[in-house]
């Protein structure tokens, strides 16, 4: 199961205000059903219980690209280098606290991608080589 949270969704057509899963953490050795809507720039789908409209959520996915050691935080605007960092800051600070997580970092390969097209061009090397 993908890694899910609860957050609280306007809607733009009626302006209802509903709660939603949405995905933060996909494992693409374990949710290949996954790479299809990451593809096409639709993980986070979510739909108005009133009127019906669906949306797309612009928010961050973290995507482990097992057994790679590659995890790519998928962020449509982090497109400075300034959010970017903030992610890889964000990755060291979280990894800091935890001997085992510390060790894994030292080995794991950490990109912050805000285009689709970069993001793309890794799903298909990663199909290639495991599907
Ligand atoms: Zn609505």
């Amino acid at each position: 199961m993908p890694g899910t949270s609860t957050t609280e969704v306007d809607c733009v057509k009626c302006q209802t205000t509903y709660e939603a899963d949405v995905i933060e953490h996909i494992d693409l050795s374990e949710e290949r059903d996954m790479i299809r809507a990451l593809r096409t720039g639709k993980v986070n789908r979510v739909q108005c219980p009133k009127c019906r409209k669906v949306m797309y959520l612009d928010r961050s996915v973290v995507i482990n690209f097992e057994p790679d050691n590659l995890i790519v935080v998928y962020d449509p605007n982090a497109t400075s280098p300034r959010a970017k960092s903030q992610f890889e800051e964000e990755f060291r600070n979280v990894t800091s606290f935890d001997e085992n997580l510390s060790e894994v970092a030292e080995d794991t390969d950490f990109r912050v991608i805000s285009d689709l097209d970069e993001l793309k061009q890794l799903l298909k090397e990663y199909k290639k080589t495991y599907l």
